[in-house]
């Protein structure tokens, strides 16, 4: 039997909060379409993060209202706040349904206050709140510790800190735990003594890891958290997104890029990877400017070229 590795595509949320283009609202809710064809697990499909902040997620509300939701796909939302959950539980009990909502806390203290200008302590204060509005709303909530794997600005976390902070989400009854490589600092001996720690502590809830491809090992870190035990990833459609403190760094690791690794490998994604591809062509234009994805370029491993007619004349 093959082991079965579930994949989260973040491009519409993760990738698209950082465009300085506006996305429009009708291209959102296509992607999410084709890709709710494609036989990924789980889309992050938007943040309920104040519009000011992040333009291109002013639309969360209109997103969810017109999505078509594919049965065996969970449809996930980034919620910043408690002013953030207000607004997707009252969307979820009358625009739209909202499977499961993602919060974040940075593992490191400065990078928590440069993302939300609140100290850890804070965060987890809310979360408090925020996982019994979720739960009393039905929604599965995930807590994500970013810069899990490093933090731009102190260096290497504490492994106990951050298996500390997943404690913590554990305690507060959230039904999932993503570890994030936010800035592309994770190598992937740490991803898999990391990785090995959290399986052993944390049976009995979904872990996830999270990677970003800014210093080339974002494919290598799969493969080390699978040798860990871990099933889900997240990854990015065409390899869209960023990092506010690498300008011009490369984004999440690509999906499609990850899903014919995986593939080649014999696990099984549950992706039709034909599929996924003709989606992520489309994101340059959609982006207006080039993508990082390299399955895109190149194609799929098995697609085969025609042998030069020449071999064969002598
Ligand atoms: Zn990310």
């Amino acid at each position: 039997m093959k082991q079965r590795i579930y994949i989260n595509d973040v491009a519409v949320r993760d990738g698209f909060q950082i465009e300085k283009n506006i996305i429009s609202t009708e291209t959102k809710i296509a992607l999410i379409d084709a890709l709710s064809e494609t036989g990924v697990a789980k889309i992050e499909t938007t943040s309920f993060v104040h519009p000011k902040l992040v333009p291109n997620m002013a639309d969360a509300v209109e997103v969810l209202a017109n999505i078509k939701r594919a049965a065996d796909v969970t449809y996930s939302v980034l919620v910043p706040n408690r002013k953030g959950m207000e607004r997707a539980v009252a969307t979820h009990q009358s625009d739209g349904r909202i499977d499961e909502i993602n919060v974040v806390v940075s593992a490191s203290e400065t990078h928590n206050r440069a993302n939300v200008n609140r100290t850890c302590d804070e965060s987890f204060a809310d979360f408090a709140i925020m996982v019994k509005m979720a739960k009393s709303a039905g929604i599965r909530i995930n807590g994500s510790i970013s810069t899990s794997f490093g933090c731009p600005f102190e260096g290497y976390v504490p492994e106990d800190r951050v298996l500390g902070f997943a404690r913590r989400f554990a305690d507060l009854g959230f039904d999932g735990v993503s570890l994030a490589d936010t800035t592309g600092m994770a190598n992937p001996a740490q991803v898999e003594r990391l990785s090995a720690a959290a399986v052993r502590q944390f049976s009995n809830i979904e872990l996830t890891l999270h990677f970003h491809n800014t210093r080339g090992m974002g494919l290598a870190n799969v493969i080390a958290g699978i040798r860990a035990g871990i099933v889900h990833y997240d990854g990015s459609l065409a390899g869209l997104g960023g990092c506010p403190f690498a300008p011009g760094a490369t984004g999440n690791i690509c999906t499609e890029d990850m899903v014919n690794m995986l593939e080649d490998m014999d696990y099984d994604t549950g992706v039709d990877l034909d599929r996924l591809l003709a989606a992520a062509v489309k994101m340059p234009a959609i982006v207006g400017h080039d993508v990082t994805g390299q399955v895109m370029r190149a194609g799929k491993t098995m697609h085969l070229h025609a042998v030069p007619g020449k071999l064969y004349t002598q």
